[in-house]
This record gives C-alpha cells, sequence and structure tokens, in this order.
C-alpha cells in the first residue's frame, strides 16, 4: 500500500481520482484521512475544524456521501417548549434548531412561550404524498395521446409493477397525465411510509416505466422531468401539495398579544395582509409568508432531512385575522418532504435531533410533520409580532450582531 505522501502525490498529479483513494489505502478511515490531506494542499492550510467529528463517516459513505473529507459543524439551538394539540403531537416539545443565524432561537422560542400561553396550538396533516413524474417521448401528438390512454388504461399493472420494489411505497394515482406536443408527463404520486421517499418512488417509477417501454416501445427520455416537482418552487405543489401537507393555527387573547409581542391583533392583520399577501403578490412570489423557510432549514439541517427541500419547504400561506378582538393565525405549508426513517436521518446528529423530539425511527413521521409545523407557526408568529411592533432590527442588532 501507498504511503499518505505518495498518494496525496499522485492526487496532486492527476495519476489517480478522488473516489480511487480507498483502492489505494484499502481503509476507508485511512482514505478520509488522506483525502483530507489533499485538501489542506489545495487550502493551503490545516483544515482542522472539517477533521473534527463523531459521525460514522465509513457507515455514511455507503449511503450519504461520496469522497469524505471530514463533516462541517452548525451550532444547535434549543427552542421550546413548544405547546401542541396536534393529532400525533399532543404536548410539549423542545426544537432542536441548526443555524448561523443569531435571533433565530430566541425568536421562535418567544413564539413557543405564546402557544403555551394559551394551551397550545392545533396542528394538522392535511395531505400526504410524494410524487415522480417521468417523461416519454413519443412520434406526434397522435402517439401521445396513445400513451396517455395506454397509461391511463393500465394502472393496476402500473401499481403493481411499482410497488413489487418496496414494502412500503404505496402508488395512490397518475395524475394529471399532460401532454404537450409528442411528450407525455405522467405525475406518479405515492405514499411512503416514514420515508420522505424519493429514492424510494425513483426505483418504483422506473419499475413501472419498464412496464410501459415493454408493452408500448415508449421511449422513457428521462425517468425525472420538473412535473415531479422536486427541489424547485412551484403553484403545482402549493396547489396539490408534495410530502406532507400540515396546516397549524392558534387563538391569542388580546392581553397576551400585548404582553408577550408588545403590539395588538390589529397590527400583525394588518402587517400580515400588506406584507405577505399584497407584498407577495407584486414580488410575484408564491412565498406567502413571513420566514418559513427560516424553521424549515434550521429544522432540516438538526433532523437530517434534505436541505435542498427547503425551497419546497419555504411555500405557503400565512393568515391573520381579528376574531372577537383576539388574534387568529394561522400557517399553511402544503408542500413539506420529512422523514423519521431513511436518508441523512440515520446521520447520529440527527438522530439526537430527532430523540430530542421523541420522533427516531417507524412509525413517527405523522407526529414530526406535526412539530415541524407547530415550530413553523411559533417562529412565524414571532417574526410578525416584531414587524408589527417595530422590533425586527433591534432584536437583530442585539442578538445577530457582535
Ligand atoms: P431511502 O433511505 O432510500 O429509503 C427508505 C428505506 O427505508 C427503504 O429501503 C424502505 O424500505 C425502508 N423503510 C424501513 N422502514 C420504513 C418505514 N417505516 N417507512 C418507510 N420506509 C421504510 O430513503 P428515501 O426516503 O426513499 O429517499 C431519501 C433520500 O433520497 C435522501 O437521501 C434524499 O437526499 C434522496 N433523494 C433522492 C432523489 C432521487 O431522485 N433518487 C431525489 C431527491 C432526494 P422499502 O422501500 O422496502 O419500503
Amino acid at each position: 500500500m501507498a504511503n499518505k505522501e505518495e498518494i496525496i502525490e499522485k492526487l496532486i498529479k492527476g495519476e489517480i481520482k478522488l473516489h480511487q483513494i480507498e483502492s489505494y489505502t484499502g481503509n476507508v478511515q485511512e482514505a478520509i484521512e488522506v483525502r483530507r490531506g489533499f485538501a489542506e494542499q489545495v487550502a493551503g492550510s490545516s483544515l482542522t475544524h472539517l477533521s473534527q467529528y463523531s459521525l460514522d463517516l465509513p457507515e455514511a459513505l455507503k449511503r450519504n456521501i461520496e469522497n469524505p473529507i471530514g463533516t462541517v459543524q452548525i451550532p444547535v439551538g434549543l427552542a421550546g417548549p413548544l405547546h401542541l394539540n396536534g393529532k400525533y403531537a399532543q404536548g410539549t416539545y423542545y426544537v432542536p434548531l441548526a443555524t448561523s443565524e443569531g435571533a433565530l432561537v430566541a425568536s421562535i422560542n418567544r413564539g413557543c412561550s405564546v402557544t403555551r400561553e394559551v394551551g397550545g396550538a392545533n396542528v394538522r396533516i392535511i395531505d400526504d404524498k410524494m410524487t415522480r413524474a417521468p417523461v416519454i417521448q413519443t412520434e406526434s401528438v397522435t402517439e401521445a395521446l396513445k400513451i396517455k390512454e395506454w397509461i391511463e388504461r393500465h394502472f393496476i399493472e402500473l401499481k403493481e409493477a411499482a410497488e413489487s420494489t418496496t414494502r412500503h411505497g404505496r402508488l395512490l394515482k397518475i395524475d394529471p397525465v399532460i401532454v404537450v406536443g409528442r411528450y407525455v408527463y405522467p405525475r406518479f404520486t405515492f405514499t411512503t411510509g416514514d420515508s420522505m421517499g424519493m429514492n424510494m418512488v425513483t426505483i418504483a417509477t422506473d419499475k413501472a416505466m419498464d412496464i410501459l417501454t415493454r408493452e408500448t416501445g415508449a421511449h422513457v427520455l428521462a425517468l425525472s422531468s420538473n412535473l415531479c416537482v422536486d427541489k424547485k418552487p412551484s403553484v403545482l405543489n402549493l396547489i396539490e401539495g408534495r410530502g406532507k401537507t400540515v396546516t397549524a393555527d392558534i387563538i391569542i387573547p388580546r392581553e397576551i398579544v400585548e404582553k408577550k409581542l408588545k403590539t395588538t391583533p390589529e397590527s400583525i392583520m394588518e402587517v400580515n395582509i400588506a406584507k405577505n399577501l399584497i407584498g407577495s403578490a407584486i414580488a410575484g412570489s408564491i412565498g406567502f409568508n413571513a420566514q418559513y423557510a427560516n424553521m424549515i432549514a434550521a429544522l432540516f439541517l438538526a433532523t437530517g432531512q434534505d436541505a435542498a427541500h427547503v425551497v419546497e419547504g419555504s411555500l405557503g400561506i400565512t393568515t391573520a385575522e381579528v376574531k372577537d378582538g383576539d388574534l387568529y393565525f394561522s400557517v399553511t405549508l402544503p408542500d413539506l418532504p420529512l422523514a423519521t426513517i431513511g436518508g441523512g436521518t440515520r446521520l447520529e446528529t440527527a438522530q439526537d435531533c430527532l430523540n430530542i423530539l421523541g420522533v427516531a425511527g417507524s412509525g413517527k413521521v405523522n407526529k414530526f410533520a406535526e412539530i415541524v409545523g407547530g415550530t413553523v407557526l411559533a417562529g412565524e408568529l414571532s417574526l410578525m409580532g416584531a414587524l408589527a411592533a417595530g422590533h425586527l432590527a433591534r432584536a437583530h442588532k442585539e442578538l445577530g450582531r457582535g
């Protein structure tokens, strides 16, 4: 076996590739160190902090990462208790949040204290599905229509094929099947148990496409078109939902709005209309909210969700109304791809954070989804209160700046 310096020399000369180091060291842990040594040469400095971790990177190499050199560290803060009256999440929860944005945890914490004062926020999952939409190329519009009809007529066979690849995935529907010129876009919609499901539904859809190809001779141009819609902001996902669709609301007596948020129900309602509704409309934004992405990103990073799905989690609509003098406030998140099994949730720090919430493993994803919805409500409420009270700049100055 070559020693560390010899391998780094070969890497610098381009004689071996980053992913080939394991075959020179014969040992994953040593390969990680050699690769980091090479990165140190590239950086021209030692990478002390990237090398400090307790994750089992050789294990992560099997499913979560290629060419590992270390880990990044993100501060994790705790907010709570958050009081929820969900179907699955009932009671109080401490919420781990990974972020480098000063003031975020404090802000969410303030929202959590409002949920306690009023005896809890309501939260429900109103839909649950994961989608994959291939694109099929045919010869002409007439051929495309024949393929669309074939798919609609053979749902049962396609469902059996798809479900033969998974114990937990279930094909609910193939809808819509859109024809654009000679292209056909069938959108496969599954339930995926406690996993987020993107690998699961990709494998299952691939199997169904094998049947289509065999029976019709159709050409699957790509297993993923952009009709899925994965990791992109989309009106389709806003309307149809993707992942978990979660909605949460709370009624806050006027005196608690005044005491905790230092503002009035009327001010929060006005800011919501002017900012989240009209402001978003004139910007052409489909995120009719103040900051869902902040809570989603911090929770996703802490709990090993796919970070690229923050773009989907940022969609949603906040409402605020004055009701009998009190504040009615709600958040609706149509597009939350979430998991308590699979993907990055197996990483050790993700398991720790899922354990803080009591949602690690099978049978827990619905409870997790409700906690995510409740956390978004707490953070959104706090920011809207701060904006209405004119406190935003001051809080960031005090908590976000050294
Ligand atoms: P996965 O880890 O690939 O699959 C989940 C696994 O858990 C399956 O093998 C499933 O078995 C098993 N499982 C055990 N208990 C389960 C339970 N209670 N509920 C559901 N599944 C259970 O994860 P995934 O959720 O399908 O995919 C997530 C990963 O996909 C992430 O790493 C993400 O970054 C990545 N991703 C992939 C694509 C893509 O196009 N492939 C796109 C975006 C993201 P059965 O299948 O037998 O049920």
